[in-house]
This record gives structure tokens, sequence and C-alpha cells, in this order.
């Protein structure tokens, strides 16, 4: 029944995943105020995010630094929530294993991310956009398999 083999993550069989996903992705609350509101422990939080977010979580602290040292506020808080929106799609997509679904998605984040980019031109940026490929060649590679 289970699709992941040895899958013992206290996070990834919560109840609350999504919603604890959320808050890792989107750094709205500390680990300590997630780890007592859902009840679990910090180092799970931490291994889950770890080990088991995908890296979009990287590139969406990336987007939030690019945020920082951007006057262009509004546009980044649009270009914040389309990244939010594609990576809970993301998220739901790769829960029912709909990887087509979770690839669109994952080109809209790099979409956004590469916007980002646009405005605040970082190399570390770049590097992000390059995971993000990385990314899309696996997924691709998978649905061809
Ligand atoms: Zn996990």
């Amino acid at each position: 029944m289970a699709k992941a083999v040895g899958r013992k993550c206290s996070i990834c069989n919560h109840p609350q995943r999504s919603e604890i996903d959320k808050a890792l992705v989107t750094r709205s609350t500390s680990y300590r105020n997630v780890s007592e509101r859902y009840g679990v422990s910090v180092g799970a939080l931490s291994r889950h995010k770890a080990n088991h977010l995908p890296r979009l979580v990287e590139a969406a602290k990336a987007c939030e630094a690019a945020q920082a040292v951007t006057s262009g506020v509004a546009l980044m808080d649009e270009l914040d929530s389309l990244l939010n929106r594609a990576l809970a799609i993301l998220e739901a997509a790769e829960g029912s294993g709909q990887l087509k679904v979770a690839l669109q998605a994952i080109r809209e984040a790099r979409e956004c991310i590469k916007t980002c980019a646009d405005l605040a031109v970082t190399a570390e940026l770049e590097e992000r956009v390059e995971e993000l490929e990385e990314l899309i060649e696996q997924r691709e590679g998978l649905r061809r398999a």
C-alpha cells in the first residue's frame, strides 16, 4: 500500500504533512513553533527538510534573497506567491503520483526564479536555475523510463 519503501520519517507520515511542509518551505514560522504545533521533534523536522523536501525549498530561499536586494517589492511579492503556488501544486502532484503535473509545476517555479534572477542578477540564482534544470531532466528521465 505504501508507495515508498522504508519510509519512517515522522513528518512524511504526519497527517498534517502538507501544512508542515508549507511552514518549512515558506519559513513562516520557526522550527520550534512547528515542532510544538504539530507535536514533532525539531530533529525530525530538519532531517525531513534536508532529505525529503524537494530542493525547490532552496530555490524558494533564493527567491527570498533576491527579494531582499530588490526594490520592486510588489512584483517580487507577486513572484513569491506564484512560486509558492507552484510548490503547493508540485507537492500535491507528487503526493498523488502525477509526474506530468509535477513537472509542469517545477517549470513554473523555474520561470518564477528566472524572473527573480532577471530582477536581481546573482550567480547564486543562476545556480538555482541550473539545479532546477537538472531536476526537470531527472523527472523527464523518470517519465521516459
Ligand atoms: Zn520526511
